[in-house]
């Protein structure tokens, strides 16, 4: 199941929350319809919990008679597909008459009438998400549409989203208008406003993890980028202090530097933190430092020496 379809089937479980809830649930429903008012056949879903939401409300409230189709998809995703319609054209006018639409004009335009009661804006915008909405995966990405159709309606819809503070954008597919949500922060609202409270704390779990992961990921490639500074630099005292005990012996050097090369040679993986602790009388990092650019400017003298001996 998609989290669309998890968002959905939750939506279709919840009870109406006054009595206007219902029939303001079907109209959102209802208005999203992208098939003909002609035709008899009301909504294609691939979620059964939709239709059956749909059939119920539209049976209940209108008194239609209403039939559901069950279709098997034969692309490769092999979805099943619900048709919701009717099998008389009288039933099309009279729902249509039930929510003070004129059959006969094909603009679809939203009537704020039966919407008085903030429960029943909620409800009316679960009924639009339910015909004509989706939303992404969380885990891939944030995003959340209605695909509306006409500009008009789909202005009108925004305008009412955004009394709920939630501000949808527009964009235009394919000559269809296309409302959409594209940050965790609002999509979360949104989902709450419908009433998918369950689907929303999964959305703000996977938002949490996503963040976490970011952390921790940002954290380890420093640490990783610091660890191979380390070893890096490591490298070269090791090569410096072996090219010292090659030539002028280590023996020869004072005191204090002797002992910081032996003990590289012998822990070349400790860190500049370790290496103070290390010594007979541990000095600062910036000590240890200091000694170690001292070994690496003999070896440089060295190395220099050796160049002018071979150019000679
Ligand atoms: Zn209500």
């Amino acid at each position: 199941m998609s989290f669309s379809g998890d968002v959905k089937r939750e939506l279709a479980r919840l009870a109406p929350a006054c009595k206007d809830c219902k029939r303001a649930l079907l109209y959102g429903m209802f208005l999203m319809n992208r098939i003909s008012r002609s035709n008899l056949t009301l909504m294609h879903t691939e979620h059964k919990p939709v239709a059956d939401c749909y059939v119920n409300l539209l049976a209940e409230l209108t008194g239609s008679i209403v039939t559901m189709f069950i279709s098997d998809y034969t692309g490769p995703k092999k979805k099943r597909n619900y048709t919701v319609g009717v099998e008389h054209k009288e039933d099309i006018r009279e729902i249509c008459r039930y929510f003070g639409i004129d059959p006969d004009r094909p603009e679809r335009r939203l009537d704020r009438n039966c919407l008085k009661r903030e429960c029943c804006i909620h409800s009316f915008l679960r009924g639009v998400f339910m015909a004509c909405g989706s939303v992404t995966n969380p885990e891939k990405e944030y995003h959340l549409e209605l695909a509306v159709g006409e500009e008009a309606l789909a202005g009108e819809i925004a305008a009412l989203a955004e009394e709920c503070s939630i501000q949808f954008r527009k964009t235009n597919r394919k000559g269809s208008s296309v409302l959409y949500l594209k940050e965790s922060e609002p999509i979360e609202d949104m989902l709450t406003l419908m009433g998918a409270v369950n689907c929303s704390l999964e959305l703000m779990n996977v938002k949490i993890y996503k963040d976490v992961r970011n952390k921790v990921n940002r954290v380890t490639n420093c640490e990783t980028a610091n660890i191979g500074k380390t070893v890096n630099a490591a490298a070269t005292q090791v090569e410096q202090i072996r090219l010292i005990e090659r030539t002028v012996g280590l023996d020869d050097l004072p005191d204090d530097l002797r002992e910081l090369a032996e003990l590289r040679l012998e822990n070349p993986e400790m860190s500049l933190r370790e290496l103070c602790m290390e010594l007979s009388e541990p000095i600062s990092r910036s000590g240890v430092n200091h000694r170690l650019k001292r070994l690496a400017a003999i070896a440089g003298e060295i190395q220099s020496k050796k160049k002018q001996d071979v150019s000679c």
